[in-house]
């Protein structure tokens, strides 16, 4: 028998399977963890078994050494998924299957856990062993294992009999007892959270019965569209209860940030020791030993953050991704990979249903759902008719009109006040991504947009002038504002450090905490935060997105959104969406209890049709908006972009070759256009990086525009073989749709 073994280098020039001879004796099969001789040296490396023959055309096979571990470490499922990504992301075999297992199985870096265990051996003549002992400790400890019957931890039977480990090995060593070893499990501790059997509403019941119809139908995905506090997860679990009384098993993703001990402990409380859950801030062991017990078939239910998608999860039955319009479901890193397609592609392949949950469904899942791809289902009331939280609305023109330079209202210092005074808390919340700055007059509010493409322009300093990322268009600066005339133009980007200050300014004596990246770093951080804070140890959380989604806060009665417009005008064509999910998710976040609390959004833009929907919790509107505007611009979903960046030290050199590669690529694009018939290349610009230089690396980008049509899978191929060339001078990192250019 052979084996067909992918060895893991992460190289393009090992990007190929090696056949090797199974040795007689070895029990090799598909997905197993291997050690072969490599290369002249035949240096043990590790590799995975992707195919198995009887025979072979390859001369000189060498043999596997042995096998790592004593069983397939990847399922035939996920083997195939391997493939399905590399054609799709363009990425290595070997990337692909890294995402597979946790890390800490290459290179056996974390060993399983034992305990040893012992037990009475079978058949013995247990009233003469134990009349034969003279020791009184060994007698009772044989009684004891006697009455026991069964297997017991040596750690354990300790417990019983303290300071008797010799009394223990002598009973071992008389052939008395059998010790054995079992593998223990390290886990993750969650708090426990109460189970309140709810009586599910109407709209609850028709949505569960509406998955659970989908379960015996052919794969398909459900888009659960409910508003913030309508019970989207009581759904869920229904679903999930369903499927596993079918025999199946269960994944559901949410974003890492909900990942908190109140999520899990709601999973635990209904599931018990049958959950797995998967997230960045496990230690190595729990990583692996979670891991395993999804292999093994122990937990039933994973959950976890984007890459538990690929957790090795037999007989599927259902993927639950809530929250289904955060960006961390996207990956930026290599391979770039987006959760929802995989969960696509592993709901359709394994037979699954795959239910998308959201208050504010990504555009992308909503045009599909609209359209009769997805099953829609929504939940249009919050759970016992709560009213949904009255948002008041801030022009910040005004107040800079009125002589208030600061970047708090009046109106929000004076809720503050008296938030702070009646013992309440609040949550602040500063929303900045990735690098960039827009240009505003403080004055009326006018934004610099692109005269090209309807996204508002980034300063850049070095150069004094103000650019598109989509583009390249560029103008300078100028000394006044052209609408109003006034001379208060200002770049934007606020920082949580900044509003904290501002806020001990005003408060001195609030206590405050922030939650940012920088104080969530630490193992722990983010939940020691946030406990700190339910327990009312501060009176003032701020935040970046990271507090939109996923805490139930019931002190809370007061929710400051310090600028909506950092958002809003951000150079992405997804801005207006983000706002408007930002803004309704932290809305509901103040949510439960908010008929006797406030909601106060700041902004230059008050009329803005998207923080009008926002302020009314009026996606429907949001979406028919946002729709149109997205056809007369021809974005996603009309549209595909792709961004190629280029790297390299030397400047002219850069510039020129990216120049070259752009006009190349056009004119294939062009031709295979006209070879299609139809147009596909909607646009191709070139030009360096909004950030030219990072680490010494100067940076140039050429952004495509693709109509999205049937031909946009055959130019995105295209892209890609030209991009990949063999021996170029520089190789292009290519990103589709990315989230943040920079
Ligand atoms: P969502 O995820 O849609 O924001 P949740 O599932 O968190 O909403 O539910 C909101 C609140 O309503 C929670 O406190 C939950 O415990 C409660 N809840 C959910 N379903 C019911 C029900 N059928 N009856 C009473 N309370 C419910
Ligand atoms: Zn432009």
């Amino acid at each position: 028998m052979f084996a067909q073994v992918i060895i893991d280098i992460a190289h393009s020039a090992v990007d190929r399977v090696f056949t090797y001879r199974i040795p007689d004796a070895m029990n090799i099969s598909l997905g197993c963890h291997v050690l072969v001789p490599f290369g002249r040296g035949n240096t043990p490396k590790e590799g995975f078994v992707l195919s198995v023959s009887d025979g072979t055309e390859v001369a000189n096979c060498k043999d596997i050494i042995r096998a790592i571990e004593p069983y397939p470490v990847l399922l035939p499922s996920q083997l195939e998924l391997c493939n399905w990504m590399k054609s799709v992301y363009r990425c290595l075999t070997v990337d692909a299957l890294r995402l597979m297992i946790p890390a800490q199985l290459r290179g056996s870096k974390v060993k399983e856990k034992t305990e040893r265990t012992i037990r009475l051996k079978d058949g013995l003549p247990i009233e003469e062993v134990i009349k034969g002992l003279r020791s009184p400790v060994q007698r009772d400890i044989l009684t004891f294992l006697c009455n026991l019957r069964t297997e017991i931890s040596v750690k354990d039977l300790l417990a019983f009999f303290p300071k008797s480990s010799s009394a223990i090995q002598a009973l071992i060593k008389k052939g008395f007892v059998d010790s054995g070893e079992h593998e223990v499990f390290r886990r993750p501790e969650y708090g426990l959270s109460k189970d309140t059997a709810f009586v599910p509403t109407s709209d609850q019941r028709a949505a569960v019965s509406s998955v659970c119809a989908a379960f015996s139908e052919a794969p398909q995905t459900v888009l659960l569209h409910g508003v913030t506090g309508s019970g989207k997860t009581e759904v869920y679990l229904e679903c999930i209860e369903h499927c596993l009384k079918m025999g199946k098993r269960a994944i559901v993703l949410v974003p890492e940030i909900a990942l908190t001990p109140q999520t899990v402990g709601r999973f635990k409380a209904r599931f018990g020791d049958g959950i797995a859950v998967l997230h960045s801030k496990l230690s190595s062991g729990e990583r692996f030993d979670e891991w395993r017990r999804i292999r093994l078939g122990i937990a039933k239910i994973v959950i976890g953050a984007r890459s538990a998608i690929f957790a090795p999860v037999e007989n599927l039955g259902l993927i639950v991704i809530d929250e289904e319009h955060e960006s961390s479901y996207q990956s930026e890193s290599q391979p770039r990979y987006s959760a929802i397609e995989i969960a696509q592609k592993r709901a359709s392949d394994e037979g699954a249903v795959l239910l998308l949950g959201s208050a504010t469904p990504s555009l992308l899942s909503y045009y599909r759902a609209k359209s009769g791809r997805y099953r829609l289902i929504e939940l249009p009331e919050r759970i016992q008719r709560r009213p949904m939280p009255i948002v008041k609305i801030v022009d910040m023109r005004e107040e800079f009109l009125n002589g208030n330079t600061s970047i708090f209202s009046d109106a929000l210092t004076s809720e503050l006040s008296k938030c702070l005074k009646d013992g309440h808390q609040a949550m602040l919340f500063i929303n900045r991504r990735g690098y960039s700055t827009f240009v505003s007059c403080r004055s009326c509010g006018y934004v610099h947009k692109c005269v090209n493409c309807d996204i508002s322009l980034t300063y850049h300093k070095s150069a004094q002038r103000m650019k598109c990322h989509y583009c390249g268009y560029s103008t300078p600066l100028p000394q006044e504002c052209p609408n109003c005339h006034k001379p208060f133009l200002r770049q934007n980007g606020i920082g949580t450090e900044q509003v904290e200050e501002v806020l001990q300014e005003l408060f001195p004596s609030a206590r405050c905490l922030r939650l940012d990246t920088d104080t969530t770093s630490k193992k722990g951080a983010l939940a020691d935060i946030l406990r700190s804070f339910s327990l009312g140890r501060a009176d003032v959380l701020i935040g970046t997105q990271m507090i939109a989604k996923g805490h139930d806060f019931p002190n809370v009665t007061l929710v400051g959104v310090i600028s909506a417009d950092t958002t809003l005008n951000l150079p992405d064509f997804r801005s207006r969406e983000r706002t408007f999910q930002l803004l309704t998710q932290v809305a509901g976040r103040a949510g439960r209890d908010l008929s006797k609390g406030k909601v106060i959004v700041q902004t230059s833009a008050p009329a803005h049709p998207i923080i009008r929907f926002a302020r009314s919790h009026d996606y429907v509107g949001f979406y028919n908006y946002e729709i149109i505007e997205r056809r007369k611009c021809l974005y996603p979903p009309y549209s595909v972009f792709v961004r190629l960046l280029f790297c390299g030290e030397d400047e002219k050199r850069l510039n020129e070759y990216g120049t070259d590669f752009a006009k190349q690529l056009e004119q294939r694009l062009s031709a295979q256009s006209e070879s299609f018939d139809a147009p596909t290349l909607l646009l191709l610009s070139a030009s360096p990086a909004p950030i030219a230089k990072i680490l010494g690396q100067y940076r140039y980008q050429i952004v495509i525009k693709l109509l999205r049509t049937k031909n946009v899978s055959s130019s995105l191929s295209l892209i890609y073989d030209f991009g990949k060339q063999d021996g170029c001078e520089f190789t292009p990192n290519i990103e589709i749709n990315p989230q943040d250019m920079f």
